[in-house]
């Protein structure tokens, strides 16, 4: 779906690059995380991808072809949701949909059925100029989907959610991967990424420093270690064992016979504890 080789670029007038020799693939159906903090550069490579920035070293093929081949059809075939969504702030949400869904050849949901889908059931006939920052966002994301693109860009698409809204943002993301969509996705949303994504990459400072699946990442990075908690005179007592060779660890086993367990955990590592051990920088 998306191919990129030795990628790189320097805004005019800036010192260093935003992102250097960017290499990564991303498979047909698969929900690409681009994981990194604030200034790392993924609106930058969202940008470079969508086409909104030329001139570049390195080659960008997608949906089969050179970036620099496509023409504006490109926008046929793609969905994007921008970090800051430019709508037409003096319209409502469903003349925003309306007026941007007739720049479409082909059209697919109607504007109302793009807002249930996002919870802005009621909202639609609010000015855009009322919304919250979490409301453009959603309106952002259910314009990416009017023409039912293949492949589609999303950029923090949670960012700034409440809980229940991004919970349906991220189920949304999971239905467009079902139906067989390829989603890139920008985010520093480490839980959106871990739950989401079947491969991250992290970028830091313009760099892709590791690309896995969250799984993989978490298992070779983790403590293979069981925590178990119990009861001991009343009091919870904590105990960890290596995982390794666990079924003929005695004072495993003792535990189990002479106490009542409370809870028994393997202590994985959690993406951001990955991100942290890999690229010596956090999240946020
Ligand atoms: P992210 O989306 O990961 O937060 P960005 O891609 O927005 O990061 O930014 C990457 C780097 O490029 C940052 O250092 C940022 O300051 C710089 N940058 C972003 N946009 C511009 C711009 N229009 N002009 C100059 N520098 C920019
Ligand atoms: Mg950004």
């Amino acid at each position: 779906m998306i191919q990129v080789k030795n990628l790189s670029y320097t805004y005019t007038k800036a010192s260093e690059p935003a992102v250097t020799g960017l290499n990564f693939t991303v498979e047909n159906g698969e929900i690409f995380g681009f994981l990194g903090p604030s200034g790392a550069g993924k609106s930058t490579t969202q940008k470079i991808l969508i086409g909104l920035l030329k001139n570049y070293p390195g080659s960008v093929s997608i949906l089969g072809k050179s970036l620099l081949d496509w023409n504006s059809d490109y926008y046929e075939h793609i969905g994007v949701s921008f970090e800051f969504p430019n709508h037409y702030l003096k319209l409502t949400a469903l003349e925003n949909l309306t007026y941007f869904g007739s720049l479409y050849k082909s059209k697919k949901h109607s504007p109302q059925d793009l807002l249930d889908l996002v919870g802005l059931n009621n909202d639609g006939k609010m000015l855009v100029s009322q919304y919250s920052k979490g409301m453009k966002t959603r309106l952002g994301v259910a314009r990416s989907l009017l023409h039912n693109p293949d492949l589609l860009f999303m950029d923090e698409p949670t960012a700034g959610l409440d809980p229940v809204s991004s919970r349906r943002i991220r189920d949304l993301i999971r239905k467009q991967k079902e139906d067989g969509k390829t989603i890139f996705l920008t985010t520093h949303d480490m839980v959106t990424a871990d739950e989401l994504c079947d491969r991250v990459a992290f970028i830091v400072d313009g760099e892709i420093k590791l690309i896995g699946t969250p799984r993989d990442l978490k298992l070779q990075h983790g403590e293979p270690n069981v925590r178990v908690e119990y009861d001991d005179s009343r009091k919870t007592q904590r105990e960890d064992f290596p995982l390794k060779d666990l079924g003929n660890n005695a004072g495993f086993l003792n535990l189990l016979k002479k106490h009542t367990i409370q809870t028994i955990h393997t202590l994985e590592a959690t993406l951001e504890d990955v991100f942290i051990q890999a690229t010596g920088r956090s999240l946020s």
